[in-house]
């Protein structure tokens, strides 16, 4: 009787051992479950967080292309042309007297897309005028445009750089200034122009150019190819500042 009732306790400990393996069995299954779908929550925050990182990463730095002294009856149909077919869109600050002798290529300038920017009406350095005769060169570009346009221009670049600050508290406009100027003005070596701003590119880059000139138009062009391969998004100086 003793080694029967010993095998009946061996059995019930047996059984008491499968029973607890079993509970810590499932257990440590569960506690192992609970660890794979912490580490997956882990995992996708990661993954989003790579993905947000992503998304800043490729964001593409962003640079405005402007075109000082035009329109050109020469020149400026051609740079339109090639910004066109590359769907660029450009700043052009326009020479009062120039917009008015033509007012085709201000309508296309205006009706592709590019914004509109105040140049004076006859190229002159605005320090050197009464207040007067300051806001006439720039009522005028601006009532010039207007008439063609529709439209009130909203940005000035003085000529020369040069420029009184209570003027634009006076007359509604905000002078922008350049950021990369190759000195277009000064070569014909369209490769020096475009070696210069290309090195000097930088996201927030404002790139100074004058479409009075066939070198700056060449340049321009290449400029546009080399910088948008490089990942570069051509912006508008209103696009750039608002922003
Ligand atoms: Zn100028």
């Amino acid at each position: 009787m003793n080694g029967r009732r010993r095998y009946h306790e061996i059995k019930v400990l047996c059984l008491i051992l499968v029973l607890v393996s079993f509970i810590y069995g499932g257990t440590f299954k569960n506690s192992s479950n609970l660890d794979v779908e912490s580490s997956t929550v882990i995992m996708e925050e990661k993954q989003e967080k790579d993905n947000k990182k992503t998304d800043r990463d490729i964001e593409a730095p962003r640079i405005a292309i402007t075109f000082d002294d035009g329109p050109s009856a020469s020149y400026t149909g051609k740079l339109l042309d090639g910004l066109k077919e590359r769907g660029i869109r450009a700043t052009f600050f326009l020479i009062g007297e120039y917009a008015e002798m033509n007012p085709e290529l201000v309508r296309r300038i205006y009706e592709e897309g590019h914004v509109i920017g105040n140049h004076t009406y006859h190229h002159v350095d605005i320090t050197r005028l009464s207040d007067e005769e300051a806001a006439y060169e720039i009522n005028e570009t601006d009532k010039v445009v207007y008439g063609i346009t529709g439209e009130h221009i909203r940005y000035v670049r003085p000529p020369f750089g040069v420029w009184q600050k209570d003027l634009e508290l006076e007359m509604e406009v905000l002078p922008v200034m350049w950021t990369i100027d190759p000195l277009d003005w000064t070569t014909e070596n369209v490769g020096e122009i475009v070696n210069k701003v290309v090195t000097e590119a930088e996201e927030g880059g404002i790139i100074l150019l004058h479409d009075c000139y066939a070198s700056s138009v060449e340049a321009a062009l290449r400029i546009v190819d080399l910088l948008t391969e490089e990942g570069y998004e051509f912006v508008t100086v209103d696009e750039m500042i608002l922003d």
